[in-house]
């Protein structure tokens, strides 16, 4: 459709991007919604550096790590919706949060996690690390919208909770099969309307909204009720999750948003991974993770969202195409990702559905590809158009 060869460059050196992040000199000739997003990762960087004592502080109570598997729906967002420190739980997004075990690219982050927190766990010295892992394999729905006919549910399932509900249910069980008890699955439901979190256990729910003025030991009785069997450490490391739920809901009843606010207003299209930790305004950006195989579906999903969203609004306003990898180590995995970001957005451009040409044309689609700091989230900028 349209071509990165017009992208200009934050800077180069002879041909070459140089590391570290640049300064911007010029910062007010940036189109306005990459100087929002730039502020955004800005703002929500810091608070996750800020949030370190507070993370580590958590894990000394309550030391099981958690990863969290869930739609690229901006309104499935755990720190808004518990209350717990940002970071905590580690993110892996997709359509409908349509993981798949098989997926390479999936099978080794997940793998890479699992084994990640095992060889800290065997570190005597660092008392305050995860134990063990569990996995919240999420689905998303609208309890007001059952039918789907207000499109408040979750899109990546053409608003059909029953399906997304069973694919959840069955990724749980081949990660529970997969990590023989070495990562442990629950299945959860995430209300929007409410932003109650709904764990489904063998014996019955629980969920924030019944734990609404609740204490801890009685939450705690409630998950092993719910999970019996459950390991004693990991059913005492949910309680925070329900706990700050509840309070979440208990907010939410008293101050209802309104009914637009509950569905996508998303204008921006993210494609890669690892920025789940900052894109966390709610309605912000729609999600396309990179350890998808079939990129092509999930891309027109996530342009379908943003055309739609941007369709009754001033054509003055702007939608962002943003590719951007994590990274840990200069050098040769820089590099690495910075080649990623960049082939990841010049697909994402190829396959952006013919149909949304009149929307994402005539300057309404800016472009911004960086590569994200996995130590403080900062996004460093490469290029933008
Ligand atoms: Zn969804």
């Amino acid at each position: 459709m349209q071509q990165t060869d017009a992208l200009f460059y934050f800077r180069a050196r002879e041909g070459k991007l140089t590391h570290p992040r640049p300064e911007f000199q010029d910062r007010e000739h940036l189109p306005t919604i990459i100087q929002q997003i730039l502020a955004i990762n800005e703002r929500q960087s810091r608070l996750y550096m800020e949030a370190r004592p507070e993370r580590r502080q958590h894990w000394c109570t309550y030391p099981t790590a958690f990863a969290c598997i869930k739609c690229m729906d901006g309104r499935v967002h755990l720190p808004s919706i518990t209350g717990l420190p940002m970071g905590l739980v580690k993110p892996f997004r997709a359509m409908g949060g349509r993981f798949e075990v098989w997926w390479p690219a999936f099978r080794k982050r997940m793998h890479n996690w699992v084994a990640t927190v095992q060889r800290k766990y065997h570190l005597p010295h660092i008392p305050d690390c995860p134990v063990s892992c569990g996995v919240l394999v999420t689905y998303h729905y609208s309890a007001s919208d059952p039918d789907g006919a207000r499109h408040l549910g979750c899109r990546g399932w053409r608003y059909d909770t029953a399906a997304g509900r069973a694919h959840a249910e069955r990724l749980a069980r081949d990660i529970h099969d997969a990590f023989m008890g070495q990562a442990i699955p629950f299945v959860v439901g995430v209300e929007t309307d409410s932003r109650s979190l709904i764990f489904h256990g063998t014996e019955g729910d629980v969920s924030g909204m019944d734990c609404v003025g609740k204490s801890e030991e009685e939450v705690r009785w409630n998950i092993v009720r719910a999970f019996p069997g459950v390991d004693t450490q990991v059913a005492h490391d949910l309680v925070p999750f329900l706990t700050g739920n509840a309070r979440r809901v208990a907010d939410q009843l008293t101050r209802p948003r309104e009914t637009e606010a509950l569905g996508h207003q998303e204008r921006v299209i993210a494609i890669g991974h690892g920025f789940d930790y900052w894109i966390s305004e709610e309605n912000l950006a729609v999600v396309v993770d990179d350890a998808d195989p079939n990129l092509d579906a999930p891309i027109a999903a996530a342009a379908a969202i943003v055309a739609e969203n941007v369709a009754a609004r001033p054509v003055t306003e702007e939608t962002l195409l943003l590719a951007s990898v994590p990274y840990s180590v200069p050098g040769i995995e820089w590099n690495l990702s910075v080649m990623s970001a960049q082939g990841l957005c010049r697909y994402a451009l190829e396959y952006l559905p013919k149909e949304f040409v009149h929307v994402f044309n005539g300057g309404r689609l800016r472009v911004l590809i960086g590569v994200t700091n996995e130590e403080t989230k900062l996004l460093e900028p490469i290029a933008y158009r």
